[in-house]
């Protein structure tokens, strides 16, 4: 411990009093008052049942100043050195621009923003991410590409299987996976692991020398290949096709500035990560991966896309197409298990597009292509061999004994080379490398520089065959944004049409939109955490292991488990990594049988997903009145499958907002049934400090640090899904992929520490509250959902409530009644809660017709009362349309959200005044925002899928 002494530290508020919003005495008795409660603890000793509280306090130190912590963080951040990081292998140094990288990443307009499921208050960063669309679109050659997908690894495995679900051609469909040999090495762990779970064959093979015999399903290239060596795939593409697999490129986006794109050489499907377009290497993650697939495939496709639809003026709109929650309307049928994305990235990816257009990006290829031009000439110069003549960045070679003698000299000098095995060294340059950079590598090879042009022999120029002919980037947004006043402008032109948390509160049950501290963010974009690699040596690595073990730590003592990884890099994928676990679990003791996972109806759609890809057979268990699971059908569907019962998923506090007396019957109940329990910890935020699940009945979980833990929501991801289980899961946790070998633990995610970059937020928040500080922020959350829910029940009824008719941290509220009634609909009232400068609750989940509000305890009383005054204003708008003052077509509800143009508009003829369309309470007059568009239409939007940026004409009207 590096503390200052007491003396150096200046007096200053304890923090845990600006994280808690509703802080001041006056202001918590008033809110008790409102729910009637002489005493917070006498709430909260009513809503948590009694046999799951914990005994004690948590045991996480005091609670640590600002100074304090960003001192500790320092100390960490020192422990790391940083080198020239040119080990490659699927991470690649870039330059983030200062203007994205303080506007963007450090930018709470954008970092604090949610999913934009909610199109009209999110133009900004839709086009952002449609931007990233085209961008990928154009480079890979193919026509729909998404929002961005987790990491390369495991978008490969997304890619592998969409290709099992869409190959239509009979004699290919069961065939094999075939990857080739020069794939990254995490991308054929992910691959195979998954694989296992599902019970499919796996072939690696050197495709270079053409395909293997057998059934193939689909085929996953690589371009360049981990090796450096770029290769013409026509003809390896077309013979796949001629035996009816379905192909899969992963390429280099920047590589592809130079080399043919996959979607010209014929490929279905490309992937990969636009990580080196500005984002950091931050010791594995968060990067964006994106996907991008041919016609006819887009309703297959993982992840989020972003499609170009109209609002009720006829004014062109972004919104999510398609899938846009589609986990809970498919569930175990669902594409894939992925919710949380990583749109801060692929929007910081599309900016550094944006920023150097089509040209500065190519000058940076060819810069980069040149300096390894240089190394590999004069390393063959020198006598060396190099393994490949036709790459773009990576060059490997053979140095027979000597490997290890080169890397350490390389380092002597601050560079990181890829050891590859004692015979071979590999390196990759980047848009980071200078010539001073080239004379270093070169001198620990023992070699000099020559021309790379001097010779033909040496020239290494790539084939003709992949030389890339075609334009991209042509879009005027890739071309007119370039001084940096233009780009700011741009930057705070999208940033300004949102709502995000810097601007109102997002109540959004099950999300846990809370405060995203400036002092937890700070050291993200520190060169010491944020430009690792994640191979770099454990060396030079002590800082960041150390803060991770630290977090691991805090979370064990937080959850009550024996074990955790911070691997997974959303909660979706915290869930596969436990499911894993308990089907390794099983399978280690021989029970392989067990594979019915039983889920209540009112589960988060991710989880029947996540089921799925675990190789598990979803159960449904239904909902009884009062909002708990239904013990008559759970005790029906253990018996019915009591020998092949692998577990049960619950959520605890419950999707329904309450906590349910009964979770330690049902846990014992499943184990009684030779069951494991596996608790959705998404909700821990009603818990942290009053009950730990691995001790009332969980087997293992996974935790949502962008909830709980005060990452940010970034607008879809980045995420981290901690998985936490009790010991005799312990030997089950994710393996590492990069090192994997066949047999061991499964990873979840490429890199070994996932999304590492963004831990030391949640490391930083646990530092700052204490253990005292994070339990009061868990009753504060108490307080302030019962305090909403007793404001608002008389004018919307609260759906379920537990003990003293208490709900936990959020709380449902059902408009089915008025919907039966007035026409009203829960959207209505969600779009009608813009025109008053608020985010939407959680629409329809996870009942359809309600609104689930959330509103953290980050949330000052003021805020809250504004949100209340804004909900029972709506409900007597209501009220007018149930009264016939106007018509429900006519009623300013149905019309929200009121853009400026519609409310000026000289035609006004609707059955409301102007004044109740856009200042419906007094406040607003002074803090108003108007929303960009209005209600846009969601179907004309799929009906007719535009995914890429539509011609400038089109905005023009
Ligand atoms: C958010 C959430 C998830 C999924 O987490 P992601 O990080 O979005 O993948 C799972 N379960 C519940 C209950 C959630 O609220």
């Amino acid at each position: 411990m590096t503390v200052p002494p007491a003396s150096a530290i200046p007096a200053s508020t304890p923090f845990v009093d600006r994280h808690i919003g509703a802080r001041r005495q006056a202001d918590v008795d008033a809110m008790l008052k409102a729910v009637g409660y002489d005493t917070l603890d006498a709430l909260v000793d009513t809503a948590v049942p009694r046999d799951i509280r914990q005994d004690s306090g948590l045991e996480l130190g005091a609670a640590l100043s600002e100074v304090e912590t960003l001192a500790e963080l320092r100390t960490l951040a020192a422990k790391n050195k940083t080198a020239v990081q040119m080990i490659g292998q699927g991470y690649y140094d870039t330059v983030t621009p200062p203007v994205i990288r303080r506007n963007i990443l450090e930018g709470p307009a954008w970092y604090t923003a949610y999913t934009p499921y909610q199109p009209e208050i999110s133009q900004g960063r839709l086009e952002a991410l449609l931007n990233f669309q085209t961008m990928v679109q154009d480079l890979v050659g193919l026509p729909i590409a998404n929002a961005s997908l987790l990491d390369e690894a495991t978008a490969v495995a997304e890619a592998v299987l969409m290709m099992r679900r869409a190959n239509k051609n009979k004699e290919a469909r069961d065939g094999k996976t075939v990857l080739d040999a020069d794939c990254l090495p995490q991308t054929i762990a992910i691959v195979k692991g998954r694989a296992e779970a599902l019970g499919f064959e796996v072939e690696v093979a050197d495709l270079s020398k053409g395909l293997p015999d057998g059934v193939i399903n689909g085929v996953v290239l690589q371009q360049p290949g981990v090796s450096g060596r770029v290769f013409d795939h026509t003809s390896v593409i077309a013979a796949a096709k001629e035996r009816g697999a379905l192909v899969t490129v992963a390429a280099d986006l920047l590589a592809l500035t130079l080399i043919t794109p996959p979607g010209e050489q014929g490929a279905d499907i490309a992937v990969g990560s636009a990580q080196r377009f500005g984002v950091p290497l931050f010791y594995g993650g968060p990067h964006a991966a994106y996907m991008a697939v041919q016609k006819g495939l887009e309703r297959s496709m993982p992840g989020r896309l972003v499609g170009v639809s109209k609002d009720n003026a006829g004014v062109p709109a972004y919104r999510l197409a398609l899938q846009t929650r589609e986990q809970h309307i498919r569930r175990e049928k669902a594409t894939s298990n992925i919710c949380t994305a990583q749109a801060l990235l692929a929007i910081v990816a599309s900016m550094y597009a944006v920023y150097h257009g089509p040209d500065g990006l190519k000058a940076i290829a060819q810069a980069t292509h040149g300096h390894a031009k240089t190394l590999a000439a004069s390393l063959k110069a020198a006598g060396l061999d190099v393994l490949h003549t036709s790459f773009f960045d990576t060059v490997t070679v053979a140095v027979p004994g000597k490997a290890a003698g080169i890397v350490a000299a390389a380092e002597g000098k601050g560079i990181n080379l890829r050891s590859i095995d004692a015979d071979t060294v590999g390196f990759s340059t980047d848009e980071t490398t200078t010539a001073a950079i080239v004379d270093d590598v070169l001198g620990a090879f023992g070699a000099t520089r020559i021309d790379a042009a001097a010779g033909t022999d040496t020239a290494f120029a790539l084939d003709a065959a992949v030389e890339r002919s075609s334009d991209f980037l042509q879009h005027p947004v890739f071309s007119t944004h370039r001084s940096e006043t233009q780009l700011l402008r741009y930057i705070r032109k999208l940033s300004d049409r949102d709502l995000a948390l810097d601007r109102t509160m997002i109540p959004l049950g099950s999300c846990t939109m809370k405060l995203n501290a400036t002092a937890e963010m700070e050291a993200i974009s520190w060169p010491e955490f944020a430009s690792i690699h994640p191979f770099a040596p454990d060396s030079q690595t002590a800082g960041w292991r150390e803060l991770i073990a630290d977090l691991e730590e805090q979370l064990t003592e937080i959850t009550g488990y024996d074990q955790v990884s911070i691997q997974p890099n959303a909660g979706s994928q915290g869930e596969l990594a436990g499911l894993l676990a308990i089907r390794g679990y099983h399978l280690s003791r021989g029970d392989e049988q067990r594979n019915v996972c039983l889920i209540p109806a009112s589960a988060h759609g991710t989880n029947a997903a996540s089921a799925v890809l675990a190789g598990m057979k979803v159960v449904v268990v239904a909902t009884a009145a009062d909002g708990t699971i239904d013990h008559a059908d759970l005790y029906a569907k253990i018996e019915a499958n009591m020998d092949a019962l692998s577990c049960i998923m619950i959520t605890y506090p419950s999707t329904h907002g309450v906590y349910d007396a009964d979770v330690r019957e049902v846990c014992d109940a499943i184990h009684a049934a030779g069951g494991q329990v596996y608790i959705d910890g998404a909700n821990l935020n009603a818990l942290v400090g009053l009950a730990q699940p691995g001790h009332f009945g969980g087997d293992v979980s996974h935790l949502n640090l962008h909830k709980t833990f005060c990452i940010p929501h970034g607008g879809g991801g980045p995420g981290v899904g901690p998985v936490a289980a009790k010991a005799h899961l312990a030997p089950f946790m994710p393996g590492n992929a990069a090192t994997w070998t066949e047999g061991n633990d499964v990873p979840i995610s490429a890199s070994k520490y996932g999304s590492a970059g963004v831990l030391p937020i949640s490391w930083a928040y646990v530092k700052l509250m204490g253990g005292q500080g994070l339990t009061e922020a868990t009753k504060a959350a108490l307080l302030a959902a019962n305090y909403i829910a007793a404001r608002l029940n008389d004018f919307f009824p609260v759906l379920y409530t537990g003990e003293g008719g208490l709900v936990a941290h959020e709380c449902i509220l059902d408009l089915r009644e008025l919907t039966a009634k007035t026409g009203v609909t829960a959207e209505d009232v969600a779009k009608r809660l813009i025109d008053y400068g608020f985010h939407a609750p959680t629409l329809a989940f996870p009942v359809a017709g309600t609104l689930m509000v959330e509103p953290t305890e980050s949330e000052d009383l003021g805020e809250m009362d504004r949100f209340i005054e804004a909900m029972i204003s709506i409900r007597a708008e209501i009220d007018q349309v149930e009264h016939g003052d106007f018509t429900l077509a006519d009623s300013p509800l149905r019309n929200a959200p009121h853009t400026a143009a519609a409310a000026i508009s000289t035609d006004w003829t609707r059955g409301y005044p102007r004044e109740q369309a856009v200042f419906p309470v007094h406040s607003l007059r002074q803090d108003k925002y108007f929303p960009p568009v209005g209600r846009i239409d969601g179907a004309l939007g799929d009906r007719n899928l535009i995914c890429s940026c539509p011609p400038l004409s089109e905005f023009e009207n």
